[in-house]
């Protein structure tokens, strides 16, 4: 296993508790501390895809039982902490002629419990929200940035999602789970190389120390790092998706009273003004992205050259947008948060699959939406390496994976690596 990620450390556990020895490498020096420690952990249900909204319901059953999923005690009085799942609504604010039909219908497929707020319902259950109609998102140069409002808003909320509070912590309980079962975790240990067996399968993974870990099976979870490690192995080419880092900044600013975690806030999706916002603990809301078209994309060539520091220009597009819908919120005098990576894909949708290296597997291009299916992920690469490794052709007959909280079936052909590229929202939303 390549990464020491939510990821990584997902799959770590399913595959040893499977009955696999598993050696976890990660050139970092910490669990969970890739892009997963700046993860918004925000666990939600709208995306574009069947395939997407079952794997969030299932994953969010096993978030909200994490104690049981981790298979520890959670009486115990000795365990360590554990990450928690805090349940808060999302609200989903769309831009005009969004396929509000379509993204409901999955919903209801799935059995998602969602409900349409009209205008007045939404402002009566929000009323920190200013629920005008302010579209298309702006810049703040932008001399139309303050018009507004042109009409009002109605909503879809779902009231069963929630973040985690720590996502790195996330990671270490899987990690910690794992290593219970046997699992062997090797930090500072940089992969630089996949060596092959004379018959042309992976051998295991080279280190830059000059040793080598051997094995039948390799699994990329290196985040932003999987297009390098993907170089390495030889198995871009037969690629049909690919995967890029780009460059992404959280913001954190205090939230307006009548909006905290505590005292009536939710999430927001706002494709109406171009970002979301996540309240958190203590008084503070997160605010990101979510790639409206003024915004310029940061695409990356290097992860490990990205400023951690958060810019004027981003702070000021994302946390001004906010300020509108939030017309109580007080604006810092400088940018406070953070920047992470995503590994995205062309059409936001992640790659789980195997590759044209036998033996290689990839869990990639998680896109900025996939911290949430963590739990789910570990299950669905066992799955792929157990029915690849006894010879089925995921390729050209893909198995499925049984979503066993909400009794569904979820098709792993959805995450090829061969597939057209899926109409999706083009964006985090997936
Ligand atoms: C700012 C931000 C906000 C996000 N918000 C959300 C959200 O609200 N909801 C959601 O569902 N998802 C969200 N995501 C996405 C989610 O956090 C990621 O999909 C997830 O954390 C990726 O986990 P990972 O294990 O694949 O990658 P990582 O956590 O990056 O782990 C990869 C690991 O691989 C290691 N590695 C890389 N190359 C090598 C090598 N050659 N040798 C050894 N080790 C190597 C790295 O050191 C690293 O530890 C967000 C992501 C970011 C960046």
């Amino acid at each position: 296993m390549v990464g020491a990620g939510v990821m990584g450390a997902s799959i770590a556990l399913e595959l040893q508790r499977s009955g696999r020895s598993v050696v976890v490498v990660d050139r970092g020096d910490a669990v969970g501390a890739g892009s997963t420690s700046t993860s918004s952990a925000v666990v939600r249900f709208n995306y574009s895809t069947l395939a997407g909204v079952t794997a969030a319901w299932e994953s969010a059953h096993r978030w909200a039982d994490w104690a049981n999923h981790l298979g520890v005690d959670s009486r115990s009085e000795s365990r360590a902490p554990l990450a928690r799942f805090v349940q808060c609504p999302m609200v989903f604010l769309e831009p005009p002629n969004f396929p509000r039909m379509e993204a409901t219908v999955l919903l209801s497929a799935v059995g998602v419990p969602h409900a349409v707020l009209d205008e007045d319902q939404l402002a009566e259950r929000f009323p920190a929200l200013d629920t005008g109609r302010f579209h298309p998102p702006r810049r703040p140069d932008d001399p139309k940035f303050d018009h507004g409002p042109f009409g009002r808003l109605d909503a879809v909320m779902t009231e069963d999602s929630g973040f985690i509070d720590d996502p790195r912590l996330a990671s270490v309980n899987l990690m910690d789970a794992a290593q219970r079962h046997g699992c062997e975790l090797r930090l500072r240990s940089e992969v630089v190389g996949v060596p092959r067996t004379p018959s042309g399968r992976v051998a295991g993974v080279s280190l830059a120390d000059g040793s080598r870990v051997e094995a039948s099976v390799v699994v990329n979870a290196a985040g932003p790092w999987s297009a390098r490690l993907n170089g390495l192995a030889g198995v871009a080419d037969d690629m049909a998706v690919s995967t890029r880092p780009m460059r992404q900044e959280v913001h954190v600013v205090e939230s307006p009273s009548g909006f905290g975690l505590e005292d009536g806030g939710a999430m927001v999706a706002d494709l109406d003004l171009g970002y979301y916002v996540r309240p958190q603990r203590g008084g503070t809301l997160l605010v990101g992205g979510v790639e409206p078209d003024c915004d310029p994309l940061e695409w990356i060539d290097d992860p490990d050259e990205v400023s951690p520091t958060p810019t004027v220009a981003c702070f000021e597009a994302q946390v001004w947008r906010l300020a509108r819908r939030l017309p109580e919120l007080a604006v810092p005098h400088r940018p406070t948060g953070l920047a992470g990576v995503y590994d995205v894909t062309q059409d936001w949708v992640p790659i789980y699959d195997r590759t044209s290296l036998d033996g290689f597997y990839v869990a990639i291009g998680t896109s900025g939406n996939q911290f949430k299916n963590a739990p789910l992920v570990g299950q669905i690469v066992r799955d792929l390496v157990d029915a690849c490794e006894a010879g089925h052709d995921h390729d050209s007959d893909p198995i499925s994976t049984w979503c066993n909280r909400i009794e569904r079936t979820l098709n792993l052909g959805a995450f090829s690596r061969l597939r057209p590229e899926s109409a999706t929202t083009g964006t985090v939303l997936g």
